[in-house]
């Protein structure tokens, strides 16, 4: 779907996948305006075909657009062309357990313009990709450590907003956790530098004692859907849950009391990601005996009953594609 001034959003088409041509001027190149969602279908072992939550994917998509100054979309629109492409791709579903199609919808500035301004011409595209199951081998805890050094985000910046700056900013980060064979690291707020925020692609949720923390949205973590959803499941099971500042020092106490009972990021990908071990500067804090815990197992096994058909869907979280 193109977008010119003037014109508005046109000339909705779904096209084979391969190169697009691009004016080497062309905005999003130069000053990254661009935004991206990313959501999953999922084949039901009837047959049918599932979207999860797709409304607040392009709910989403609508306010990164405001704060990135591109022109919003009818988002009903955005979900009708998005069902009429999953069921045209549906067969690119893989066969095997726990396997998904990966679906991208991103909008990109495509006026060419060396000047900084926000773009007069965009182009909205969805690819969709097959995705093998996260977990082959079992859900296995990720290591992670707290980054003392970068900063990802800060409150009135971008970091609520799926914008590819965001992920431009972390990658020294996460290229060194690899170096050290961490999987991601844990961003801190960027002015106190205490404050919990989230993972690479992930929302953090911690258990302690009979309480479930996650940070607040206070505008420098992307609010995710899965985070949202984990929050009013886990508040349907009669748990108790906390939206609010955490910071990793009230973690490490609460690390030293054993009131630490499990760690773990939520996302699209990964779904739920146990953390088996934290580390803070020399603190080496193991989660749980470095094993997933009950709360993130129930969590997981309810969450993809529900993505895969395999449940009653009570909040009615499911589309169904076909
Ligand atoms: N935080 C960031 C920075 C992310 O990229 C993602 C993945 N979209 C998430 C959190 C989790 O969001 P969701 O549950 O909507 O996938």
């Amino acid at each position: 779907i193109e977008y010119d001034k003037g014109q508005g959003w046109h000339d909705a088409r779904i096209v084979p996948y391969g190169p697009i041509a691009m004016d080497p001027a062309a905005m999003c190149l130069h000053y990254g305006q661009e935004i991206f969602e990313g959501m999953k279908a999922y084949r039901g072992d009837d047959g049918s075909v599932y979207l999860f939550r797709p409304q607040e994917n392009f709910k989403r998509l609508n306010s990164s657009c405001e704060r990135m100054c591109i022109p919003q979309m009818d988002e009903e629109l955005l979900l009708e062309s998005l069902k009429m492409l999953v069921e045209l791709d549906s067969g690119w579903i893989p066969a095997a357990k726990d396997s998904s199609l990966y679906i991208r919808p991103f909008i990109i500035a495509t006026e060419p313009k060396l000047g900084v301004k926000s773009s007069d011409s965009y182009l909205y595209m969805v690819l969709l990709s097959p995705s093998g199951p996260y977990y082959p081998s079992g859900l296995d805890p990720v290591k992670i450590y707290v980054e003392q050094s970068y900063v990802r985000s800060v409150r009135g910046g971008t970091g609520m907003v799926k914008t590819g700056g965001n992920y431009a900013a972390a990658l020294k980060a996460q290229d060194e956790a690899h170096e050290q064979d961490y999987s991601q690291v844990l961003w801190l707020d960027g002015v106190e530098r205490k404050y919990i925020e989230e993972v690479g692609a992930m929302n953090m949720f911690f258990v302690l004692g009979d309480e479930v923390v996650t940070p607040a949205l206070l505008g420098s973590i992307l609010p995710g859907i899965t985070r949202k959803s984990v929050i009013e499941m886990l508040r349907s099971w009669g748990m108790k849950v906390s939206e609010r500042r955490i910071s990793i020092d009230e973690v490490a106490e609460a690390y030293k009391n054993g009131q630490l009972k499990e760690a773990f990021g939520t996302g699209t990908a990964a779904v739920i990601s146990p953390v088996g071990e934290l580390k803070h500067g020399d603190l080496v804090m193991t989660i749980n005996g470095g094993k997933i815990g009950p709360v993130s197992q129930r969590l997981y096994d309810a969450l993809t009953a529900i993505q895969w058909g395999r449940a009653e869907d009570p909040f009615g979280w499911r589309v169904k594609v076909k």
